[in-house]
C-alpha cells in the first residue's frame, strides 16, 4: 500500500458513520433544552496556553502534547482537550460583556501524543458543555443533569455518578499537606511515576490506576475533610439538588481529575456496560482558570466525554444504531430510454424528503432488484419502456410484497409511499 493515515490518527469509515451522526444530533438536541450555544475554537492553539490552564507538570502537557513549531518558529500545540481554548475564545471575544453567564458546547477532535492503543489513538473526539460565570451550585448540578440526559436518552441504563468535592486554592493548602505526610512513609511502595507526583502534586497520586497505588489511596486522607466552610456549605448544597432531582451519586473521597484547573465539585458518570473503573464521562468545577488565562476571576463548571468510548458502550448495549439502514425508495431503470425519468424522479422526490437511490452502474434489471433488497429499501419502482410510455407503474413495498398501480409522478409516487 502506497500511503497509510498518520499512526493513531483514524478514518472513520461510512460503515460506523450512522452511529457518530446519532450521537451527535442527540447532543445537538439536548444542548438546545438546555440553552447551550455551540462554540467551536480553532484546533491549533499556542503551547502556552495550555500549559498555563492545564498545569506544566501534569502529565498531559508534560508528556502527551501534539506540540510543533511553525515556520516562524513559534511554539503550536493540538489542543489535548478544549476547555483552556473555550476559555481563551470567551476572554478574547469578551464573551461576557453581553451576557454574563455563558452556558457553551463543543464537539470535535483532539489530539494526545501517547502510544496507540485498542481504543486509545492520537486523534480522539470530545463532546462537552462549559458554563462560565456563575458559582450557584445548582449550575453544577444542571451540568450533571446534562450528561445524566444524555447518556440515558441514548439508551444506557445503570448509570452512576461518583462525586467529590476538591475544595477551593485555599483548601488544597491544607489536604496537599495530609497527603505529603500520609504518603510519605509509603513512597517506597508506590510506582514511580506517583513518586515524582508526590514531589509536584501529590493530588494526583489519587488518580493513579496501578494496584500497588490504589491500596494506599483506599485509605488515603479525604479531600472533603479539608473543605473551608464556603466550600462545604456548596458541596451541602449540589447534594441537596441531586437528591431533589433523584440523581443518585455516590461519594468518592478520593475522586480527583487529571487536569490542574479543577476546584470544588468533581464527578465521573460510569455506566455498568462497563468494567468498574471506567467513567464515560467526567468534569467539574474549575473557578480559577479563567483568572489564570488572564481574565477577571469567574467561577465555571464542566464535563467533557469521548466519543469513541460512548459509541463503543452503545454498540455493546443495543447492538446497530444506524439511520442510514433504510432508504424509502429504490427506482430501477429498463432499457436507456426510461434511465432519463428514473433519474428527473429522483432529483425530485429527493427533494421532497424522501431518501432514494438509483442504478448507477448499468446494472441488469435483476441486478438492480438484488440491489434494492441488499440496501433493505422499503419501497421499489421499476420504470421500463411500457410505464414510460403510460406513466402509469407499480410500486412494490417492499415487506408486505403488497404492489399497487400509481402515476408515475412526484405526487403520484408521493401519494402512494404515504398509504
Ligand atoms: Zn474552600
Ligand atoms: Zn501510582
Amino acid at each position: 500500500m502506497k500511503y497509510r493515515s498518520v499512526r493513531g490518527m483514524n478514518d472513520i469509515l461510512p460503515a460506523v458513520i450512522s452511529q457518530w451522526q446519532v450521537v451527535e444530533e442527540k447532543i445537538r438536541e439536548l444542548m438546545i433544552r438546555y440553552r447551550y450555544h455551540e462554540i467551536r475554537p480553532p484546533l491549533l492553539e499556542y503551547t502556552e496556553l495550555f500549559k498555563r490552564g492545564i498545569g506544566e507538570d501534569s502529565d498531559l502537557v508534560g508528556k502527551e502534547m501534539y506540540t510543533f513549531s511553525d515556520k516562524r518558529g513559534r511554539s503550536l500545540t493540538l489542543r489535548p482537550e478544549a476547555t483552556a481554548s473555550v476559555v481563551r475564545a470567551y476572554l478574547e471575544h469578551n464573551i461576557d460583556t453581553k451576557e454574563p453567564l455563558q452556558k457553551l458546547y463543543y464537539l470535535g477532535p483532539m489530539f494526545r501524543y501517547e502510544k496507540p492503543q485498542k481504543g486509545r489513538s492520537r486523534q480522539f473526539h470530545q463532546y462537552g458543555v462549559e458554563a462560565i460565570g456563575s458559582l450557584d451550585p445548582a449550575l453544577d448540578v444542571e451540568v450533571i443533569d446534562i450528561a445524566w440526559a444524555l447518556l440515558e436518552e441514548l439508551g444506557l441504563s445503570g448509570l452512576s455518578l461518583r462525586l467529590n468535592s476538591i475544595g477551593c486554592r485555599a483548601d488544597f493548602k491544607g489536604y496537599r499537606q495530609k497527603l505529603k505526610e500520609y504518603f510519605a512513609t509509603r513512597l517506597a511502595s508506590i510506582c514511580e511515576n506517583c513518586r515524582q507526583r508526590y514531589q509536584t502534586n501529590p493530588l494526583r497520586i489519587l488518580d493513579c490506576k496501578k494496584e500497588e497505588c490504589r491500596l494506599h489511596i483506599q485509605s488515603a486522607p479525604a479531600s472533603v475533610d479539608y473543605l473551608c466552610s464556603e466550600c462545604s456549605r456548596h458541596f451541602s448544597a449540589v447534594r441537596n439538588y441531586l437528591n431533589q432531582l433523584n440523581l443518585t451519586y455516590v461519594i468518592d473521597p478520593h475522586l480527583v481529575r487529571g487536569l490542574d484547573y479543577y476546584t470544588r465539585t468533581v464527578f465521573e458518570l460510569i455506566s455498568s456496560h462497563l468494567g468498574a473503573q471506567d467513567s464515560l464521562l467526567g468534569g467539574g468545577r474549575y473557578d480559577d482558570l479563567v483568572e489564570l488565562l488572564g481574565g477577571p476571576s469567574t467561577p465555571a463548571v464542566g464535563f467533557a466525554g469521548g466519543m469513541e468510548r460512548l459509541i463503543l458502550v452503545l454498540k455493546e448495549a443495543k447492538g446497530r444504531v444506524d439511520r442510514m439502514a433504510r432508504p424509502d425508495l429504490f427506482i430501477a431503470a429498463l432499457g436507456n430510454e426510461s434511465r432519463s425519468l428514473v433519474i428527473s424522479l429522483a432529483q425530485q422526490l429527493r427533494r421532497q424528503n424522501i431518501s432514494l437511490d438509483i442504478d448507477y452502474r448499468s446494472r441488469s434489471l435483476r441486478k438492480q432488484m438484488t440491489y434494492a433488497n441488499q440496501i433493505n429499501a422499503q419501497h421499489l419502482i421499476v420504470i421500463g419502456p411500457d410505464e414510460l410510455a403510460s406513466g402509469i407503474g407499480n410500486i412494490k413495498e417492499m415487506d408486505s410484497g403488497r404492489e399497487r398501480k400509481i402515476s408515475l409522478t412526484v405526487e403520484g409516487i408521493q401519494a402512494a409511499m404515504e398509504k
